[in-house]
């Protein structure tokens, strides 16, 4: 990274200030994008992203109708054309993938023309149009005695639409695809210059699901999109091109993504889409917010309050990735010479967020005892004061009066402690005299029950009858690459490893392939408690319970899942990443629990109450839910229905 570019703070003329710090702002971007980024994949000439359909680091695939080039959504799955071409004659899939009839479609893909030596672009035959026309004039004799006698071609200018970059082939400067889409519109003879430059202006180029296009949008929105994905391409998840075109789609003219609404962005499509795009956008911001802060040369931890997206913290350890929400006011601390240790402990030691704000929470009680008993001068603190801290921090209370966990408290404890200590350490306590330290035998609040234990999460009420019915949980329809069947094994697994293991839910779904193990004949299951941030516990499980998940591990191997998915024992169809702890809240929700309405109320009713595992009580059991899903299928269907009724009118 180059110096930050000083910004001009000139005058009192706010607009003339705004003008020089937007020109500041893009030329560091423009420094700062990587010309060279994803080579195959990014054309800078063209603003053109084309996905690696062979990449992991691309949300894109092939369509699995054999010798199909085109894109699909999802791995395993069809591009548009090929679903459609199934689903008209409503034939199987297999029986499709063995005799597909695909509507021959205009190469997306680009290629040259097979005269040796022309500089022509593909366009049918195998042949540029150019020399498809002069065929066709000649006779359309056999192709093969055309080509030999063919004379090659010069490549003509690309097509005025910005990022469109194929062929011009007609007079007024147009591609064969965007020639076409003016002609639909009106009769391009009769247009005037000035018209057909607003019509070209409007226009986008012509783009497949891996692609996506920069092009048209305002410089500075291209460059700040360009430079966040970049930044975001550092790290997982894998880019993809679709969620980037919605995104794009939505931004609606904005001038710059750093004022763009958040509310128009991440909020106008259906649920499923928000949440992507939530994600994108947000981490988009926060890359742009702290690349502003360096540009403008500001230092995010200036000041009482943070904000959290220019800190680059994770959230905890079991959430790999930088928190974006909210700020950190470190205000409420009124003992500055307290306030400026928490401070320089959070900018030098970067604990995860979590951390940060039970430190705060610690040293805001710290400081209210301490102003509370009239020792805000530093200089007059003793040993007894650090014990009175450590009580009131014990004896801290939820706002409902109730205790807070053993473990909650004890880790405030710590964290106070790992504060004083990093204020002694560096010399930030000359103040506070040498008794105010940390004891040497360190506080812990009392025991908290074993974690580990074999637990049982499910009401007894609930397991009865869910395991009656136990054939007809999970959803009746296919989602992403995945059969019903499948699905319904996998949900039916899920559920019964929840109600053998009393885990909690996102420990399930997060199992890896490899999570069993034998020990002199006894079983373990390997897991990760993402609450406590313990990795690869083993919890000692039965024989029938290590069968029931061999059982799905044989089937798993099966499965066509996508590899990003490879490692987990239960893949989700849907995401293209590994499952996330929320995935099964989220399998059970989309697919719906079928055959659950066996719940009476009365059941319903008594599962409510704080135990572990009541997210997965409530997604199997909590009526609304599976009416919601019942409802959204039904309404899948009753629109599927409405369309076939069309096709055949
Ligand atoms: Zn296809
Ligand atoms: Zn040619
Ligand atoms: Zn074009």
């Amino acid at each position: 990274m180059t110096a930050p570019v000083s910004r001009l703070l000139v005058g009192t003329d706010a607009d003339q200030g705004l003008v020089s710090d937007d020109a500041n702002w893009l030329q560091w971007l423009s420094a700062h994008t990587d010309a060279g980024w994803r080579p195959g994949e990014w054309d800078g000439s063209l603003w053109l992203f084309t996905g690696d359909l062979d990449s992991d680091r691309t949300a894109a695939w092939r369509c699995r109708t054999p010798g199909c080039p085109t894109a699909a959504r999802g791995f395993n799955g069809r591009c548009s054309s090929c679903r459609r071409a199934r689903a008209a004659p409503g034939v199987c899939e297999e029986e499709f993938d063995r005799a597909p009839r695909r509507r021959p479609t205009r190469p997306v893909a680009r290629g040259g023309c097979v005269v040796p030596d022309c500089g022509g672009e593909l366009h049918c035959r195998g042949l540029c149009f150019r020399h498809e026309r002069a065929w066709r004039k000649a006779g359309g004799g056999p192709l093969e005695e055309f080509i030999a006698q063919a004379r090659p071609l010069i490549g003509t200018e690309p097509c005025l639409v910005a990022g469109c970059g194929r062929e011009r082939v007609t007079r007024r400067g147009l591609c064969r695809f965007h020639g076409n889409r003016l002609q639909r519109r009106c009769n391009p003879a009769s247009m005037s210059h000035e018209e057909l430059a607003a019509w070209v202006a409007d226009e986008k180029p012509r783009i497949s699901a891996h692609q996506f296009s920069l092009a048209g949008l305002p410089e500075l929105v291209r460059f700040e999109l360009l430079y966040a994905l970049q930044q975001r391409d550092e790290a997982p998840p894998p880019l993809d091109p679709l969620q980037v075109r919605i995104l794009i789609s939505r931004l609606d003219g904005a001038s710059s993504l750093r004022h763009a609404d958040p509310e128009a962005v991440c909020e106008s499509g259906g649920v499923q889409y928000n949440s992507a795009i939530k994600g994108l956008f947000r981490d988009l911001r926060r890359h742009l917010e702290r690349a502003w802060t360096q540009c403008t040369g500001t230092d995010p931890y200036a000041g009482n309050v943070w904000r959290v997206e220019l800190l680059d913290l994770q959230s905890n350890g079991s959430r790999r990735w930088p928190a974006t929400k909210g700020t950190i006011d470190f205000g409420p601390i009124e003992l500055p010479w307290l306030r400026e240790v928490l401070k320089d402990w959070a900018r030098n030691t970067r604990p995860y967020l979590q951390g940060l704000r039970q430190a705060l929470r610690a040293c805001h009680v710290a400081s209210q005892t301490l102003v509370a008993c009239g020792r805000a001068d530093p200089a007059s603190l003793g040993a007894g004061d650090f014990v009175r801290i450590e009580q009131a921090i014990v004896e801290q209370r939820r706002t409902d009066g109730s205790p807070h966990s053993a473990s909650h408290r004890t880790q405030l404890l710590r964290l106070f402690c790992a504060v004083v200590e990093h204020g002694r350490a560096n010399a930030l306590m000359t103040d506070v005299p040498d008794p105010f330290r940390p004891p040497q035998r360190r506080h812990r609040v009392i025991e908290d029950a074993n974690e580990e234990q074999l637990g049982r999460a499910l009401p007894d009420m609930v397991i009865r009858q869910l395991d009656q019915h136990l054939d007809l949980l999970g959803p009746a329809g296919r989602h992403g690459s995945m059969g019903a069947p499948d699905l319904q094994a996998m949900h039916q697994t899920i559920y019964q490893i929840l109600r053998d293991t009393g885990r909690r839910p996102g420990e399930i779904v997060s199992l890896k392939i490899g999570c069993l193990e034998v020990i002199d004949g006894q079983h373990n299951l390997i897991y990760d408690n993402h609450k406590a941030a313990r990795l690869r516990r083993r919890l000692p499980i039965t024989t029938d319970t290590a069968e029931i998940i061999a059982a799905w591990q044989r089937h798993r191997t099966q499965l066509p899942t996508a590899p990003a998915t490879r490692q987990w024992l239960f893949p989700s169809p849907l995401l293209r990443f590994p499952a996330g702890p929320r995935s099964l809240d989220r399998l059970l929700r989309r697919g719906g629990v079928s055959g659950l309405d066996a719940l009476d109320s009365q059941d319903r009713r008594r599962t409510a109450g704080p135990r572990r595992g009541t997210a997965a009580v409530r997604s199997l059991a909590d009526h609304p839910i599976c009416a919601a899903a019942q409802l959204r299928s039904a309404t899948r269907r009753r629109r599927r229905a409405r369309r076939c009724a069309q096709r055949v009118t």
